[in-house]
């Protein structure tokens, strides 16, 4: 535990948790690095160091790998399906966050480096079905990932693998299926659908009104992973001997529409619902097929959806109450969705 850890993009959603999680196992020497302003992290820890960095730059990425041991690239410009669908270009430039950290890994002699890919990898053929019987890694091939976003993590694989086969940095991949949690967005454009559903649904309690919109059908399906099963499976699969891109996520998949049920559920709320059919909404069927990651590490997640989107819920509900104090639910930032996003 003496070791030092780089976490990228330790100032948003799975970072801040990342560096919480770390410091339990037992780390002590941690560096945080994101390139937000320190008063937007979503959580920042009083005993890890804090960085402001721009990882885009190769000579910020040789200052944060400085004396480090274990790297968990988190850093990435991304956000629900809204932003990534409109953004193709900003979220193939973290291309070269994960391209200047393995080189300066490599500088620095790293014993083991993390990343962060998703299921946006997947050959969107395979998810026409809502149906999904879950996707198997062996599914990103031929490769039709997500536009932009997804080509750019399918790519960053490659890289990863490919410095592990030709310069020895152990690289570890996980492919992250839908995280949701506390401590991340839930307004402002980059949110994902279980923080935005709970934000819209607390709006309709707070504010009074009835109706909630929904982007597309909500038949479109996909499997959602809390946050805290998301950090230990990380530190698990960087840990593990599995060296190619393996799932990490639920296999709990569900309708937006039944996502809606159980927040509906928690807050005693029913609305009447208003389908946008023109909006953003991603593939039609998306679900982890965990075989792999069952078989290799015995991990399976331990967080149902229905607990933990209370949780989140009731953090959403604080920090709304907390934000907008004069009752200013009603005027939650509006004009974000319900995107998608894995
Ligand atoms: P997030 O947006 O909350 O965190 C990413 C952080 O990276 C942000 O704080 C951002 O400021 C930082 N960042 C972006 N560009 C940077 C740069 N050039 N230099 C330094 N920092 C930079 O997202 P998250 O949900 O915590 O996701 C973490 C990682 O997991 C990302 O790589 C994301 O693509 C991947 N992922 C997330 C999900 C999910 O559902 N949350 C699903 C699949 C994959």
């Amino acid at each position: 535990m003496s070791k030092k850890v780089l976490v990228c993009g330790a100032g948003g959603f799975i970072g801040g948790h990342l560096v919480e999680y770390l410091r339990r196992q037992g780390f002590d020497d941690i560096r945080a690095v994101d390139r937000k302003d320190r008063d937007d992290w979503y959580q920042v820890h009083d005993y890890s160091e804090h960085l402001v960095l721009d990882l885009q730059h190769r000579d910020a990425c040789f200052a944060a790998m400085k004396d480090v041991d274990i790297v968990y690239n988190l850093a990435a410009d991304m956000g629900g399906m809204g932003f990534i669908e409109n953004n193709k270009a900003l979220c193939m430039l973290s291309v070269l966050i994960n391209t200047h950290l393995l080189e300066a890994a490599k500088e620095a002699g790293a014993g083991r480096f993390f990343y962060a890919s998703s299921a946006c990898v997947y050959n969107g053929e395979k998810q026409t079905d809502p149906a999904n019987p879950g996707l198997k890694e062996a599914d990103a091939y031929p490769a039709m990932p997500e536009d932009g976003y997804g080509w750019e993590k399918l790519f960053s694989e490659r890289m990863c693998r490919h410095f592990r086969e030709d310069f020895g940095i152990e690289t570890r991949v996980a492919r992250y299926h839908n995280v949701y949690g506390p401590h991340g967005t839930f307004e402002g454009g980059r949110e994902k659908a279980p923080a935005a559903i709970c934000r819209k649904v607390i709006d309709a309690k707070l504010g009074g009104h009835g109706s909630i919109e929904i982007w597309g059908d909500g038949e479109q399906t996909r499997s959602f992973m809390y946050v805290d099963d998301c950090t230990k499976g990380t530190t698990d699969i960087l840990n593990s001997d599995i060296l190619e891109p393996i799932n990490l996520g639920s296999e709990e998949m569900v309708s937006i529409n039944q996502l809606v049920d159980i927040v509906e559920e928690i807050a005693g709320i029913t609305l009447q619902r208003e389908y946008k059919l023109d909006a953003p909404k991603g593939v039609r069927g998306r679900n982890s097929d965990n075989a792999m990651i069952r078989e290799l590490m015995g991990w399976e997640p331990s967080i149902s959806l229905r607990e933990g989107m209370e949780q989140t819920y009731r953090w959403i509900y604080d920090q709304i109450c907390d934000r907008y104090p004069a009752r200013g639910a009603a005027r939650v930032a509006a004009g974000s969705g319900d995107a998608l996003v894995s």
